[in-house]
């Protein structure tokens, strides 16, 4: 078979960046933030406002965290998520 469907694309931790297939990922991430009972999950407005301001962050570098080395829309959304430069 010469085509390869979304969902047989595999990463594991020793794969590069190039090898990730973006909107898989994405998606990844979405169902992880998804699945967390809302007693643990950030509310919208938070993590919205949490987002704002790793977006005008310098240690923002493609949605990691150069700090801790997060994915910063996976930390915010959790209630007790924290920036470790304590930016929120
Ligand atoms: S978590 Fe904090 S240090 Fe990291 S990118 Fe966001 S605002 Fe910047």
């Amino acid at each position: 078979m010469s085509h390869t469907r979304k969902k047989d694309i595999r990463t594991c931790k020793q794969c590069l960046l190039r090898d990730f297939d973006k909107a898989l990922y994405e998606e990844q991430i979405r169902v992880y933030i998804d699945r967390l009972s809302d007693s643990d999950k950030a509310d919208a407005a938070e993590y919205e406002k949490r987002l704002s301001l790793c977006k005008a962050c310098e240690s923002l570098l493609e949605g990691t965290c150069l700090k801790c080395g997060c994915y910063v829309e996976l930390r915010a959304a959790g209630k007790r998520g924290r920036c470790p430069a304590k930016k929120w």
